[in-house]
């Protein structure tokens, strides 16, 4: 259970995860949470530094799309038509309709797309459940939703259990 809450990498932030890695890595597209991944929470600002990230992207021929949980259209459609990226608003993650929609908007495949969000519960939970490759940021800061605050305090836990309880290595038979 506890892998489907583990991250293929962690980064400090979405400007600081490594384009050439992800070329590397195959990616060619990418699935990525609004907010405190984006822009601060409830916020359409996207920073000079998470702009110049967006080109280098598009420039390694990767294509990227917002999946947001956020219900309200206008504010999900202002920060994607800036970056000029299409978007899924309302997604409902961990639930994996909204994953599907954004690989169709990609055209990509489960192989080739990654995830990219700041919480485990709903981000690398819901890419972990079709088997894409996640990548978990830091919250861009402590502003956030009174519902993703519970979550945040769960995620504390888990992490503890995945730190302490990680499952045994199967015994080899003799
Ligand atoms: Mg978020």
């Amino acid at each position: 259970m506890i892998k489907y809450f583990q991250p293929t990498i962690q980064a400090p932030s979405l400007d600081l995860i490594s384009v050439e890695q992800l070329t590397r890595d195959g990616i060619k597209g990418l699935i990525i949470d609004l907010d405190n991944t984006m822009t601060p929470w409830n916020d359409v600002e996207v920073a000079p530094k998470v702009t110049k990230w967006f080109l280098k992207v598009k420039a390694a021929g990767i294509s990227a799309c917002v999946v947001s949980n956020c219900s309200k259209r206008q504010r999900v459609a202002v920060v994607a038509d800036y970056l000029d990226i299409p978007f899924v608003f309302g997604a409902f993650k961990p639930r994996r309709r909204a994953f599907r929609v954004g690989m169709r908007l990609l055209g990509t495949e489960y192989k080739n797309t990654a995830v990219i969000g700041d919480q485990l519960f709903t981000d690398i939970l819901g890419g972990n459940r079709l088997g894409l490759y996640t990548i978990l940021v830091t919250p861009i800061n402590d502003r956030e939703f009174i519902g993703t605050r519970f979550l945040r305090r769960m995620e504390k836990v888990l992490v503890w259990l995945m730190k302490h309880c990680a499952p045994a290595k199967p015994v080899s038979p003799r």
